[in-house]
């Protein structure tokens, strides 16, 4: 499928994971919805940057930018962690590892953790990095991090698992992402 199918299914199943998260009191801001809604669309968009497409140019070019102010800012070790992840999509033919249903909720899981552990909810006393190579006692130490992160999860797997299945439903445009 094109990439626009794929933003646009993405799009439409983040409304719906974003309006479940309303109405039952786990989103309470406007930012929040969007912020569901956008998540959602661009893990429906990210099994594809294993292939050369207009998302995937896209990626990079903003990665590139992100890591230049992260090693403008001195920030070098937190540069090299992201440019290491963002090369992973590249390390597989199209449609390998992250067309894997084991990847759906293994991506936004570590994601997840790389977001908790940049956000200022870092543990007091725990660094970046200690945070990073130990993500299970930031999940125990934050106390209340799953839940307020659930929605969010939920809108990356949802997201993934759409791409997935729109590949399986359409396997005519196999070639076309
Ligand atoms: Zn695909």
């Amino acid at each position: 499928m094109l990439y626009r199918g794929h933003l646009i299914s993405g799009t439409a199943a983040g409304a719906v994971v974003a309006s479940v998260a309303f109405l039952s009191g786990r989103a309470d801001t406007i930012e929040q919805v969007l912020v569901i809604t956008g998540l959602c669309a661009a893990f429906a968009l990210f099994p594809d940057l294993d292939v050369a497409s207009i998302p995937q140019r896209w990626f990079y070019r903003v990665m590139a930018g992100v890591l230049v102010v992260l090693i403008a800012s001195g920030r070098t070790g937190d540069a090299a962690l992201l440019g290491l992840l963002s090369l992973l999509p590249l390390i597989d033919h199209h449609r390998g590892w992250t067309h894997r249903w084991w990847a759906v909720p293994i991506v936004p899981l570590a994601v997840l953790i790389l977001w908790a552990a940049f956000d200022a909810g870092i543990p007091a006393g725990m660094t970046t990095h200690e945070a990073i190579s130990d993500p299970v006692a930031v999940l125990l130490l934050q106390g209340g991090l799953a839940t307020t992160y659930l929605p969010f999860y939920a809108a990356m797997v949802t997201g993934y698992a759409v791409h997935l299945l729109s590949d399986r439903i359409r396997p005519r445009l196999k070639r076309a992402g």
